[in-house]
């Protein structure tokens, strides 16, 4: 049922439209290919689209439009869609392009084998770092009405398995600011020097107790993690500064929401700096867990019959599945074509093979019998 040569001719054509800046073109020509299938699909001003076929509850499918930037230095040129060596090469090529060239075919496909209930294809903007209230697929999120679950077709490919994600950690945000007293070097004392007083609280904060957590369908531990990832203090090279801010970045555990960590920086703070200090939450998104054994079992196997392994895990990083669980209470698991290592490098590639089982293995689970 799923073509190849269809296949690379969709990727190849929606690497050959850059969309680092805006999705804008790439939904244009996404939304055509549809409408050609027979498809009514809605659009809004980012470019984000729906469209759907079948009856009943609904099956999500999503992949995100948007690209990092290209970089310098492509021996086969970001936006070409050059094909070698059973790869296709271009920025997003793996990272989502792939997983939206899979949707469109299986959009075909489901044209001429009507499903046994309703698939949702949802194709969205500024997933790549942007402020939540861009998230495309936050902003479709109205739209979605009587979703029971469905995949997110990330790139998951490692080797000959293909990664199905059960969730992800949270992503929490916080600046802290340690106060001092801005001064003349030549006559002020060290310990009003906030500079001098930042190892100390890194020396805690790198001492905060891990949680750990047991994902039990998947059969493994997970923990926490804690990363300063910025500092900064400058007022002048013969200047004490007045401040000197960190940030701190938090990989939480699926079950901590926004805040929760507050009073634990709170307390480390105080104790090292008394007053001197302010804490702000910059950002805060919690991470999630869709521990549904039935429908991984069905994933899993699909993997199988479509000629590879599957590779249940957790991520690590945050993804979009989150948005979907947190805000909609929709659980989703993240599976696609192309590959993980490839997102975001200098020559990214998606292979053929790869792109044309990971296709399968999609719609072996919406056409999979639920009876
Ligand atoms: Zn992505």
């Amino acid at each position: 049922m799923i073509k190849e040569k269809n296949l690379v001719k969709n990727l190849q054509s929606l690497v050959k439209i850059p969309s680092f800046r805006d999705s804008i073109e790439v939904s244009k020509w996404i939304k055509n290919e549809l409408e050609d299938f027979g498809y009514d699909v809605w659009s809004d001003e980012d470019g984000n689209l729906i469209t759907e076929i079948g009856e009943g509850p609904g099956f999500i499918l999503n992949a995100h439009m948007d690209t990092v930037e290209a970089g310098d230095g492509w021996k086969h040129g970001p936006f070409r869609g050059k094909v070698a060596d059973g790869k296709i090469y271009g920025r997003g090529s793996s990272d989502c392009k792939a997983g939206i060239a899979s949707m469109i075919e299986i959009a075909r496909v489901l044209r001429k084998n009507p499903p046994d209930r309703r698939i949702v294809f949802t194709f969205t903007a500024y997933e790549e770092g942007h402020p939540p209230e861009k998230n495309g697929l936050k902003r479709v999120l109205p739209r979605l009405k009587n979703i029971e679950k469905g995949l997110i077709l990330e790139p998951t490919i490692s080797g000959k398995k293909i990664g199905i994600g059960v969730g992800c950690r949270g992503g929490m945000g916080y600046v802290i600011d340690i106060i001092g007293e801005m001064g003349h070097s030549a006559y002020y004392q060290n310990d009003k020097n906030p500079i001098y007083r930042f190892p100390h609280l890194l020396r805690k904060i790198e001492k905060l107790p891990q949680r750990k957590m047991n994902i039990e369908i998947i059969g493994e531990e997970i923990t926490d993690k804690n990363s300063v990832t910025e500092i900064m203090a400058k007022e002048g090279p013969n200047v004490i500064p007045s401040r000197c801010t960190i940030s701190l970045d938090r990989r939480a555990l699926p079950d901590e929401k926004p805040g929760d960590f507050r009073p634990e920086i709170e307390k480390v703070c105080k104790n090292v700096l008394g007053k001197d200090y302010s804490i702000h939450e910059v950002r805060g998104l919690q991470g999630y867990l869709f521990d549904d054994e039935k429908f991984l079992s069905e994933c899993e196997r699909s993997v199988e019959k479509a000629g590879m392994k599957p590779d249940a895990r957790f991520e690590k990083a945050r993804i979009d599945g989150c948005i979907l669980y947190n805000f909609a209470g929709i659980g989703t698991f993240m599976m696609g074509p192309g590959s993980i290592e490839q997102a975001h490098q200098l020559d990214e590639y998606c292979e053929i093979e790869g792109l044309v089982k990971a296709t399968e293995a999609v719609l072996n689970v919406i056409l999979f019998n639920h009876k």
